[in-house]
């Protein structure tokens, strides 16, 4: 199948190339030059504008982009996606946004003749690479359906979650949940510790009780307590304050609109902010920890 791909960044681009490994065929831009040639380097067609993308005959486009501004641009600017490609695209928009802004990009696709999904993702860019994502969808069941193939060349679990928009929904959902789990297990280690628990026994304790979750299981934000966890490097790789900071801020916002109290990841957000103020946004999200400790150290 011949598919489109805008945004080979950091995830788009081993999603395209695992497009490419499952045998499709993809014309991919990115305005950034050396994301081009990577792609054509793994075999994708790279061509220079959206415009040639939307005119090629691609059944199937995919957008991977970094916020819902340069979604709204790519879909509804003047030369965009919508005002190029001829009707009957399957649009397939995997950044992760708002829900206000999938839902109305959606409509004014479904406007032009188009169906469209929102599919943000979890797994990060180790899943990226595997192909082992999980893509939270939203849309039409047959559209869904449609997409299906496509999305199973990149992803492991391919969750239907409901009409339009309910895929970022559940993304903005998980995430919010994960900032507040790793400031609570942040939280709860240091109080041990400071009171005199050994850091492995205490994790140990609470992965066989009730406070057991996957930030203190999986990725248990204390040094030397899980061997894989970026608290055992330094807080390099995995998922950045930043992009958590992104997630927490599309939770409230959403919430703001929907008049939903969200009390703890309001504060959450504001934890994560102080932390990418003081200078620590490129570090993983588990390094919250460090507002806990004495002296700050890690
Ligand atoms: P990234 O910044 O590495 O990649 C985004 C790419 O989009 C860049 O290469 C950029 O040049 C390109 N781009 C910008 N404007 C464009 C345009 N008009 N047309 C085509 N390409 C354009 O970001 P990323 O880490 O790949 O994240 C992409 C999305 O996935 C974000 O919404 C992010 O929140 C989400 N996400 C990221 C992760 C992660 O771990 N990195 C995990 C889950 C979801």
């Amino acid at each position: 199948m011949k598919i489109g791909f805008l945004g080979l960044g950091n995830m788009g681009g081993p999603m395209a190339r695992n497009l490419l490994k499952a045998g499709h065929e993809v014309i991919g831009f990115d305005p950034a030059p050396a994301a081009r040639e990577a792609f054509a380097q793994a075999g994708g067609e790279a061509v220079s504008g959206l415009q040639a993308i939307a005119t090629s005959g691609a059944d199937i486009i995919i957008t991977m982009l970094p916020a819902a501004a340069q979604v709204r641009e790519v879909y509804l600017g003047a030369d965009g996606l919508l005002a190029r490609a001829p009707r009957g695209r399957l649009f397939i928009d995997s950044s992760t946004i708002d829900p206000h802004s999938a839902r109305a990009v959606a409509a004014e696709a479904a406007r032009a003749g188009h169906a469209m999904l929102d599919a943000p993702v979890s797994g990060g860019t180790g899943g990226a690479e595997a192909g082992t994502l999980t893509f939270m969808v939203g849309g039409a069941e047959e559209d869904f359906a449609r997409a299906k193939p496509v999305l199973a060349a990149m992803g492991r679990n391919l969750v239907h979650c409901g009409a339009g928009g309910n895929g970022q929904v559940a993304k903005i959902a998980n995430n919010m949940l994960l900032g507040i789990t790793m400031a609570g297990v942040a939280e709860a280690m240091a109080l041990g510790v400071s009171l005199g628990m050994d850091p492995v026994t205490l994790a140990g304790i609470i992965n066989t009780s009730s406070g057991r979750c996957w930030s203190s299981e999986v990725y248990n934000p204390w040094p030397g307590v899980v061997p894989t966890a970026p608290a055992a490097r330094g807080y390099s790789g995995g998922f950045g304050t930043d992009l958590m900071l992104k997630d927490l801020g599309l939770a409230t916002e959403a919430a703001k609109l929907a008049r939903q109290p969200v009390p703890l990841g309001a504060l959450a957000q504001q934890l994560y902010q102080g932390f990418s103020h003081a200078g620590h946004g490129g570090l993983d999200f588990s390094a919250i920890v460090r507002n806990y400790r004495r002296g700050g150290e890690a």
